[in-house]
């Protein structure tokens, strides 16, 4: 436990209140509008409150009353203790290995009022004092992310700017920031008196935690070190306590020549010569000792780039007296490496995998799902694994369009379209219309003209900034530059995509938010059109006959995932044209939607308006167009109807069959 002395002595005075700048955070408006803004999915405390529940006491009494607690929090410089109570969750890391506390992650749930004060209150943590933030600390800051960070490394390493490099790993970073060596930090970044004592009350007094195992909650333990998982504020504190660090590594480094890259705790150190990586280390190292933590030296990797000097023995690299491992490939914010930067084809395996593995994992139950079941898992589980640095991946493709990587994530995409339609048939361009989802390649090229926006608003600081500004990019130069294969991956963003087309003349003075809305626009407008016209001579046919007007609204997918469950494959494979795929029509040839007039039609039972819709539609379609009534009944949501005659035609079909094998 900590003693007294350890707290901040909290003087109730109203200079100090009014100085922190915290009471203008907190109001009704301000509540909602965090409310409105929190997902859906935040996890809800050891009480069960969830952010939906909230959002439905948005227009009572509800946010005054939230409001006066807040308040009342900041003028007592005091949080509710209730809030310091944390339930864990040690989630199993690998399944096939026993579950134990090692093989295990923990997930840290607390309040969810907790949670909005702090998200509240956030912006002042992160600024209150003479608080500077390194440029090469990329987490959770505005104008950063994790693939600024991969892109400045690979292009350090492919540009031969830095051939020692050296992943750092710290033992539970968070967990291990200790509160002495943590305020000593904030006060000496001038932090107000009643900021820091909030946040004393918030991560380090009183705190303790239930851990759930085998669904028994074990009984209360106290803890006394670490920022609280699962906290909105501990990232920023995190950033707050390594500061220090990051700007002593950094110190000498011209701004596009970085010596160090970090996300949260995730670093890297970059160097041209051996003997500056070992003075980094031996200032990580001098940190380290300094401020309470510790480097997990087995999981820290040294890599020689492919213009390290290979001629003698490498040189063994030290840190706290023990050798740092070489490595060949090393996993950095989610991205293989290797001595050239970037693995592509490595990478391209790992997102493929990770998809293969989240497809296998559903597989097992996925056959009783309907297709749009299928879809929003693929939407909301799937796209985003697969998507992952895919703004990179492009670019190299861009480079060399055989790319291996490319077409492993191709294939990989298709077949998750394949699973979300059932059955065998690829098809992936009408089943891709049909989910109104784009062409992967398109996909792709939207991801990364989103990624060109995010470039254009880093933040000055951020290395990768100063080296395009260093390469004359278009933003700053307003010139296009030559580019070709052989060039470094970089150049690939010195000129915008083509979608920036009708806005480079006046690209400076546009300001990059009206830029961004205008650009994204265009982006879906983009989409809209590419869904809704038809591409190909196969497809044309096929795609007419789903009235794009009648399209789901927001989602662009096909009125057949609007079915009932037990119909929508059927209907879905109507649409693709592949029901009745190898079957013979009642006229000898094989059937598909051209011999509908061929088979017994039981009566579509449609009212005479219905029947002048159809024979509308019919007319202003393409005369050669296959418009059966099965694509009306469909486009008029008449699922009964629909049903009653694909059963009919299934069972003229096995009929047929039947008939046919008996006479053999
Ligand atoms: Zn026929």
């Amino acid at each position: 436990m900590l003693s007294d002395d350890s707290s901040i002595p909290f003087l109730n005075n109203e200079n100090i209140l009014v100085a922190s700048r915290l009471l203008d955070q907190i109001s009704t408006e301000k509540i909602r509008l965090q409310l409105d803004r929190m997902s859906t999915t935040t996890a809800c405390g050891i009480d069960g409150i969830t952010v939906i529940m909230l959002r439905h006491l948005l227009d009572t009494t509800f946010t005054h009353h939230l409001y006066q607690l807040y308040r009342a929090c900041l003028n007592k410089g005091q949080t509710p203790r209730r809030w310091n109570h944390a339930l864990v969750f040690p989630l199993c890391k690998d399944k096939k290995k026993p579950y134990t506390a090692i093989n295990s992650r923990p997930i840290s749930l607390v309040c969810l009022f907790r949670k909005l004060f702090e998200s509240l209150i956030l912006p002042i943590v992160a600024s209150s004092g003479d608080m500077r933030y390194s440029g090469i600390q990329a987490g959770f800051r505005s104008g950063y992310s994790t693939l600024t960070n991969v892109l400045t490394l690979h292009h350090q390493i492919e540009a031969d700017a830095g051939t020692h490099i050296v992943f750092l790993d710290l033992v539970s970073a968070f967990d291990k920031v200790d509160w002495i060596h943590l305020r000593a930090k904030l006060q000496q970044q001038g932090m107000n008196l009643l900021v820091l004592h909030i946040i004393y009350q918030l991560m380090y007094r009183d705190m303790t935690y239930s851990i759930i195992v085998n669904r028994c909650e074990s009984p209360i333990q106290s803890r006394n070190c670490g920022l609280l998982q699962g906290s909105p504020l501990s990232p920023i504190l995190f950033n707050r306590f390594i500061n220090c660090l990051l700007q002593t590594l950094n110190l000498q480094s011209p701004a596009s020549f970085p010596s160090a890259l970090f996300f949260a705790d995730d670093g890297v150190l970059i160097s041209p010569t051996f003997s500056k990586a070992q003075a980094l280390l031996n200032q990580a190292s001098h940190w380290a000792d300094k401020h309470g933590m510790s480097f997990n030296i087995p999981k820290c990797g040294y890599l020689l780039t492919h213009n390290a000097s290979k001629s003698a023995l490498p040189p063994v690299l030290i840190l706290n007296n023990q050798p740092i491992p070489f490595v060949d490939s090393y996993r950095y914010l989610g991205v293989m490496f290797s001595p050239t930067g970037i693995d592509f084809l490595a990478q391209g395996n790992l997102l493929s995998l990770r998809v293969e593995n989240l497809l296998n994992a559903m597989r097992w139950y996925s056959n009783t799902w309907c297709p749009r079941i299928r879809f929003n898992l693929f939407k909301t589980f799937i796209l985003p694994s697969l998507e992952y640095s895919i703004p990179l991946i492009y670019a190299n493709f861009l480079r060399n369009r055989k790319s291996k990587s490319w077409i492993e994530i191709n294939n990989t995409y298709t077949n998750c379209l394949t699973w979300i339609a059932g059955g065998n048939a690829h098809r992936p361009h009408i089943t891709s219309h049909l989910l109104g989802l784009l062409p992967f390649r398109d996909r792709a090229q939207q991801l990364f003209t989103r990624f060109y926006l995010h470039l254009m608003a880093m933040d000055l600081l951020n290395p990768l900034r100063c080296i395009l500004d260093r390469h004359c990019w278009y933003p700053k130069s307003n010139h296009h530059m030559r580019v070709n294969n052989s060039n470094p991956l970089l150049f690939q963003f010195l000129n915008p995509p083509p979608a920036f087309a009708s806005h480079l003349s006046n690209l400076e003075e546009t300001p990059i938010s009206l830029l961004r809305d205008k650009i994204l626009h265009e982006l879906s407008l983009q989409k809209f059109n590419q869904i809704h016209s038809t591409i190909g001579p196969h497809s044309a046919k096929l795609l007419q006959v789903s009235m794009v007007s009648d399209r789901v609204a927001g989602s662009d997918f096909d009125v057949v995932l609007t079915a009932p469950a037990k119909d929508q494959a059927r209907f879905l494979g109507w649409r693709r044209g592949i029901f009745g795929w190898g079957r013979k029509c009642l006229c000898g040839d094989r059937f598909d939607r051209g011999h509908t007039t061929c088979m017994p039609y039981p009566d579509p039972g449609l009212t005479e308006e219905q029947l002048f819709i159809y024979n509308l539609d019919r007319r202003l379609l393409d005369s050669t167009t296959k418009y059966t009534i099965m694509d009306f009944l469909l486009n008029q949501r008449l699922w009964n109807q629909a049903r009653n005659i694909l059963d009919s035609w299934t069972l003229t079909m096995s009929t047929l069959q039947k008939a046919k094998s008996s006479d053999h």
